[in-house]
């Protein structure tokens, strides 16, 4: 996956994740929604989901996160990670999640920052999946887990899903901001 289909699938992970929250009282986030599921603090949990869903690939030294985090991409390499490995893992992603914990004790990052960047780095994992190469969810075992949807980095098949995708995302957008009135009643008596 190319880093704006990753990105873009991050996003879209949070907003999801954050609705299903919200329509399912699982939580009680009405101090962070304020209405809507695009205002206060959330924005800045999105930035970080976006920010956590290029993160695992700091194993490719010529990635967008292996360039901007070269001081950490280059000694991966020389330690032998490949690319879609130890990163791309359910042990990758529980360091990945005491590494940055420890950036919410050195008051750099605020909780919410932190969960954000959890999710999006289980986006990326679970996006990684949909390609035909699947990732070692259970490193060091080399078995390989995919969805047996098979798109190829940069494919067709990965533009359609960057399409569809972002409609979906911006449909979303445009009912939370009351843009599109997806009130069945008003469509037909708009007809009558
Ligand atoms: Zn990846």
């Amino acid at each position: 996956m190319t880093y704006h289909t990753h990105s873009l699938f991050g996003f879209v992970f949070a907003v999801v994740i954050i609705k299903l929250l919200a329509l399912f009282n699982v939580i009680d986030l009405s101090y962070l929604i304020e209405g809507s599921i695009f205002n206060g603090d959330l924005w800045k949990f999105y930035t970080a989901a976006i920010i956590g869903s290029l993160l695992p690939d700091i194993d490719h030294a010529s990635s967008k996160a292996g360039r901007a985090l070269w001081f950490i991409s280059k000694p991966l390499k020389w330690f032998g990670i490949k690319h879609r490995g130890f990163t791309h893992s359910l042990l990758g992603f529980i360091l990945f999640g005491f590494l940055t914990k420890e950036l919410i004790d050195l008051n750099w990052i605020s909780q919410l920052i932190w969960y954000g960047l959890l999710i999006g780095y289980v986006s990326h994992i679970l996006a990684d999946m949909l390609n035909v190469h699947g990732i070692p969810l259970f490193y060091p075992n080399d078995r390989k887990f995919k969805f047996h949807i098979n798109i190829t980095t940069g494919s067709w098949g990965e533009h359609l899903l960057f399409l569809v995708i972002f409609t979906v995302v911006t449909l979303i957008i445009a009912y939370e901001r009351g843009y599109v009135n997806l009130n069945l009643n008003d469509l037909i008596n708009s007809f009558s």
